[in-house]
């Protein structure tokens, strides 16, 4: 059989067992090192500025930035509900109450006139609303512009889930550096990796360090354990910040080869009954995923993902939303019109193998076989 083609695996640029080295020399295999601290600095720099904290998960920065935000039982927290469950997740840790939002036909994000109706009946209700977390789903930028204003003047804190988006720029503006704070993630197949991990961003120092407080057990400067709060085992291990290290560089590298993959998808489907992700002229988004949506209702993406499976090539369908996830019915769910746009999307999008490392004969197979699907 043909050697599977993976929907995004990791790269390894070659230099991550450098400083995995270092570690292992200066016996430095702790939550603290240099590795940590560089890799800290880097991001920093990246991110025009922005203080950061690296961390085990991007779920482990979107629970602190939460709880930093006031989130705590009973409070109501707005979530893009076309995502990864890791969005809301830490919102149910918190003992919060969720409102999942439509996505926006155009931009697939968080929909401004369902997020305007949400915020009425809030109103409605005299619920005061804590947070919301808008996603920048597979790396496109969610509408900041449209969004932003809304929830300024309602002083809700707003926290970018921007971990599927290191790389992408909205009206030239880095992903991650939009809301009060933004949470990315390095897992192993997110656009540059730790093997497992995440960062806390935002221009706020007082609460970077507090939550770096929190990420280490909530310990008191003083020769005891002495605890006057609660907090976690989140720190980012010094092994892994070391594989981070070697990958920010990369960054802008591997985002250009994915959007080369992305319009090697555009340019091969032309004329064929589908449509890959929109892209507006306002965002450069880091092409995480390459994802295809069917035109014609008489196609069913499940035919599709299993035709493309027996052939050994990995795809998945887009997120399904959180208003249709069983552990989430409860809560409520604001579209703009009739139409819920986030539950079509679903149906009908499939996401394409779009890792840097494949190789241009690899792509070649899985549109060979896509339109094969067709025929
Ligand atoms: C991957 C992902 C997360 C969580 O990141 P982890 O590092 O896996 O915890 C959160 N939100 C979105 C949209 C993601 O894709």
């Amino acid at each position: 059989m043909r050697e599977r083609i993976y929907l995004s695996q990791p790269q390894i640029c070659g230099r991550e067992m450098e400083y995995i080295n270092k570690a292992f020399s200066t016996n430095n295999l702790t939550l603290f090192g240099d590795n940590v601290e560089e890799f800290e600095a880097t991001m920093s720099e990246y991110l025009d500025g922005r203080r950061t904290l690296a961390v085990s998960s991007g779920t482990a920065a979107l629970h602190l930035a939460l709880r930093y935000a006031g989130v705590g039982p009973g409070e109501t927290v707005l979530c893009s509900s076309l995502t990864f469950a890791a969005s809301c997740n830490p919102v149910k840790y918190l003992g919060g109450n969720l409102v999942f939002i439509d996505s926006d036909r155009e931009t697939w994000n968080m929909s401004s006139e369902a997020l305007r109706r949400a915020l009425c009946w809030a109103d409605e209700q005299k619920k005061t609303i804590r947070a919301a977390v808008i996603v920048d789903l597979y790396g496109r930028p969610a509408a900041y512009n449209l969004l932003l204003p809304l929830l300024k003047e309602r002083n809700i804190a707003v926290i970018e889930d921007a971990a599927e988006a290191v790389g992408s720029f909205y009206h030239g503006k880095k992903c991650g550096t939009f809301g009060d704070y933004a949470a990315l993630s390095f897992n192993s197949n997110k656009l540059i990796t730790t093997g497992g991990g995440g960062m806390v961003v935002s221009e706020d120092a007082a609460a970077i360090e507090k939550m770096r407080y929190w990420s280490t057990q909530a310990k008191e400067p003083l020769p005891y354990y002495q605890h006057e709060d609660y907090g976690y085992q989140y720190r980012m291990s010094n092994i892994l910040a070391g594989i981070g290290c070697a990958q920010v560089p990369l960054i802008q590298k591997y985002a250009d080869r994915r959007r080369e993959i992305y319009r090697r998808y555009q340019d091969a489907f032309m004329g064929y009954p589908v449509e890959m992700m929109p892209q507006l002229s306002d965002e450069n988004p880091n092409c995480w995923l390459s994802v295809l949506q069917l035109k014609d209702k008489k196609h069913d993406a499940l035919k599709l993902i299993a035709f493309l499976e027996e052939q050994n090539i990995e795809t998945r369908m887009v997120w399904k939303p959180m208003h249709l996830q069983p552990v989430y019915r409860n809560c409520p769910y604001f579209t703009a019109a009739e139409e819920d746009i986030s539950a079509e999307l679903f149906q009908r999008g499939i996401c394409l193998p779009s890792a840097s490392v494949m190789t241009e004969q690899e792509q070649d197979f899985v549109i060979a076989k896509v339109k094969e699907f067709f025929k």
